[in-house]
C-alpha cells in the first residue's frame, strides 16, 4: 500500500535523517526504572512482563480481593514494551476484521466480545479521571477511511455488517467532499466514524504502575525472568538475583511471549513503524482542516494512520511490516528502517502535501505480537499457569478486558468474561524456521500486492 519508489521516498531519507531513532512517547515523562528484586519471595501469584495486560491483571484482582500478594517482574520498567510505545489508538478492534472475526465465531459471539472492548474503552476514560491519570485522553473516536474503491468497499462491508448487529443508530458513510471537512486531506475519498479515543499511551502505562503500587502491587522493574520452572512448591521464576515462587504464574510478555517453550511457535513479532513530526505551528495547523483532531485508519491490509498528538505532532505509521529471522527483536537492530521511514513521509505528502516540508523528528518501530489466527489469546494451561498475548496491534482496550478475563481464570470462576471468543481458544502453531520467515515474506508481498493493485487481488487473504 505504501510505495517505496515515489519522489516523496527520495526526499523522505534525506529529512529521516535528521530523526532520532527513539520513541517519542518517552520524552513526555522521564522514566527512571526501579531497583531490581534482591531477594527471594513467595507470594500469590507472579506475573512475568510489566505492560498493560500484567497490571490490568493485578488492578482488578486487588479490586476483587485486597489481600492478594502479586509480584509483578518486569525487565526494564513498567511499559517499557508495547504498553509504553505505541500509537495511541483505542479502537475495539479485535484481531483483523470485524468480517473476520463474525465469519469465524458467528455475530452473536462477536457483538458480546465488541460490546465487552466498548466497555473498556469507557472504563478506560473513567479510570483516567479517577486516578489522575494524565493519558492526554482525547473522546475524539477516529474515523476509518478510503482512499480508493476498493477500501470504500471495505467500508460499505463493515457499516452493513455493524448495522446487522444492530447497534444503536446507523453509520453514516461519508463521500470525498464531507470527509475532508472533518480531515482535509485530499487524499481521503470516504469515511466513517468510529467510536474511541486519543491517549498518550506512556503516561497510561506510567499512570497504571503508580495506581497498583498505591493499590499494593510489588513492582518490580530491572528485574528479567531467566526461566520459569515448576516444582513442588509451586511455580519458580528466576531472576539474576533472586527467586519468586507462587502457585499462580501469569505470563504477560505478549510480543516476547515466545521465549517461554510452551508458546514459542504460537507468538510472532512483527515490527510496525511510525513518523512523528516536530510540533506543527499555529500557521501550519491552520494549513489543513481538521476541527475535532480524530485519528485517522485507513481500511487495507497494511493499515495507515495518522493522528495529533496532545503537542500538536503529527504521529503517522503503519504499512508494510517486517518479520525478522527467528522472531528477531533486537531493538538497537529493527527500531530504524529506512525503507518505512521513506514509505511514511511518502505517505505524509499523499496525505497532508500542505505539510510536505514538516520535517520528522522521531522515526521508530515496535514489535507487535501477532497470532497465526490474527486474534488475541488470552487463558490458561492449567496447573495455575496464565497468558495473555498476541493483541496484534490493537491492545489498549483489549488488555484492559484481558485483565478482567484472567481475573476471573485465576480466581477460578466461570463468567460472561471468560466464554469470550478469544479465551481458552485452540492456538495454531506457526511452523519452525526457515518456513515461518519465508511464510511470513510471501503472504507479506500478497498483502501489500492487494492494498496496491486492489483490482487485480480480490477477496480476503487472511
Ligand atoms: C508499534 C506498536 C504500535 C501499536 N499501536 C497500538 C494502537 O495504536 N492501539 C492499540 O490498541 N494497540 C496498539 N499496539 C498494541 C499494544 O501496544 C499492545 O497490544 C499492548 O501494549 C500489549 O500489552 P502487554 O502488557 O501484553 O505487552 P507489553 O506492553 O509488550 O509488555 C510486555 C513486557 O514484558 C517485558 N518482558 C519481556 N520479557 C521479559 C522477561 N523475560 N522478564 C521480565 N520482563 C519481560 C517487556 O519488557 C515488556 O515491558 C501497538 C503495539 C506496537 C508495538
Amino acid at each position: 500500500m505504501v510505495g517505496t519508489q515515489s519522489a516523496g521516498a527520495k526526499s523522505g531519507n534525506t529529512r529521516a535523517f535528521e530523526a532520532k531513532h527513539e520513541i517519542y512517547w518517552r520524552e513526555t515523562e522521564h522514566v527512571v526504572p526501579g531497583p531490581a528484586l534482591r531477594e527471594d519471595v513467595e507470594c500469590d501469584l507472579v506475573i512475568v512482563g510489566g505492560g498493560y495486560t500484567a497490571m490490568w491483571t493485578a488492578f482488578f484482582l486487588k479490586q476483587a480481593d485486597p489481600s492478594m500478594d502479586i509480584h509483578i517482574l518486569e525487565s526494564e520498567f513498567a511499559g517499557a514494551g508495547g504498553s509504553g510505545h505505541n500509537d495511541g489508538f483505542v479502537t475495539p478492534t479485535i484481531g483483523h476484521s470485524l468480517s473476520a472475526l463474525v465469519h469465524r465465531f458467528g455475530a452473536e459471539r462477536a457483538k458480546l466480545a465488541y460490546a465487552v472492548i466498548g466497555k473498556s474503552m469507557l472504563e478506560l476514560d473513567r479510570f483516567c479521571r479517577k486516578h489522575g491519570v494524565d493519558a492526554e485522553f482525547e473522546r475524539t473516536g477516529y474515523f476509518q477511511v478510503a482512499t480508493n474503491e476498493a477500501q470504500r468497499a471495505m467500508l460499505e462491508r463493515d457499516i452493513d455488517l455493524i448495522g446487522k448487529f444492530g447497534s444503536g443508530s446507523a453509520i453514516e458513510l461519508l463521500d470525498a467532499a464531507a470527509a475532508q471537512e472533518r480531515i482535509g486531506s485530499p487524499a481521503i475519498q470516504a469515511a466513517f466514524k468510529v467510536g474511541g479515543a486519543l491517549i498518550n499511551p506512556h503516561k497510561l502505562a506510567r499512570g497504571l504502575h503508580r495506581v497498583v503500587t498505591e493499590m499494593g502491587v510489588h513492582v518490580h522493574e530491572s528485574t528479567k525472568v531467566l526461566e520459569v520452572n515448576r516444582t513442588s512448591r509451586g511455580h519458580v521464576a528466576t531472576t539474576p538475583l533472586a527467586r519468586v515462587t507462587a502457585p499462580n504464574v501469569l505470563l504477560a510478555t505478549n510480543a516476547y511471549q515466545h521465549q517461554f517453550s510452551q508458546f514459542k511457535h504460537k507468538v510472532a513479532p512483527v515490527w510496525s513503524y511510525a513518523a512523528v513530526t516536530e510540533p506543527l505551528t499555529d500557521k501550519q495547523l491552520a494549513q489543513v482542516n481538521w476541527p475535532d483532531r480524530e485519528g485517522f485508519v485507513e481500511a487495507g491490509n497494511f493499515i495507515v494512520f495518522g493522528r495529533l498528538t496532545a503537542g500538536n505532532r503529527l504521529l503517522f505509521g503503519g504499512g508494510k511490516v517486517e518479520y525478522h529471522f527467528g522472531r528477531g527483536m533486537d531493538e538497537s537492530k529493527y527500531i530504524d528502517s529506512p525503507a518505512a521511514t521513506a514509505a511514511l513521509r511518502a505517505v505524509l505528502e499523499r496525505y497532508f502535501p500542505q505539510w510536505r516540508d514538516v520535517r520528522f523528528s522521531h522515526t521508530y518501530g515496535g514489535a507487535v505480537a501477532m497470532t497465526r489466527e490474527i486474534i488475541p489469546h488470552v487463558g490458561t494451561l492449567g496447573d495455575g499457569v496464565f497468558y495473555g498475548h498476541g493483541y496484534c496491534g490493537n491492545g489498549i482496550a483489549l488488555t484492559h478486558a484481558a485483565g478482567k478475563v484472567l481475573r476471573d481464570l485465576i480466581l477460578r470462576r466461570d463468567t460472561t468474561y471468560t466464554n469470550l471468543l478469544f479465551v481458552n481458544g485452540k492456538e495454531k502453531p506457526y511452523p519452525p524456521e526457515p518456513f515461518c520467515y519465508l511464510g511470513a515474506k510471501g503472504l507479506s508481498a500478497l498483502l501489500a500486492a492487494q492494498d496496491r493493485y486492489p483490482g487485480l487481488i480480490r477477496g480476503q487473504i487472511v
